[in-house]
């Protein structure tokens, strides 16, 4: 499954953006990852666990919304 909504290079290293209803392992309700490399990020992406705060919940409805 992709969990993966955008991903970027920036100056702090490789950022993950998650898609709505995914957070970071161990981090609940953050939604974006950055690592010192790409495999790192990549990594941490799969491992990301499934997330229901509000701001997952609101984002999710709007996507049923639309379909
Ligand atoms: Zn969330």
């Amino acid at each position: 499954m992709n969990k993966i909504a955008n991903e970027y290079r920036d100056a702090d290293g490789y950022w993950i953006e998650l898609k709505a209803g995914w957070h970071a392992i161990g981090e609940y309700a953050l939604h974006g990852i950055i690592a010192g490399t790409k495999r790192e990020a990549r990594q941490r992406a799969k491992e990301a666990e499934q997330c229901d705060c509000s701001d997952c919940q609101r984002l999710m409805k709007e996507i049923s919304c639309k379909l």
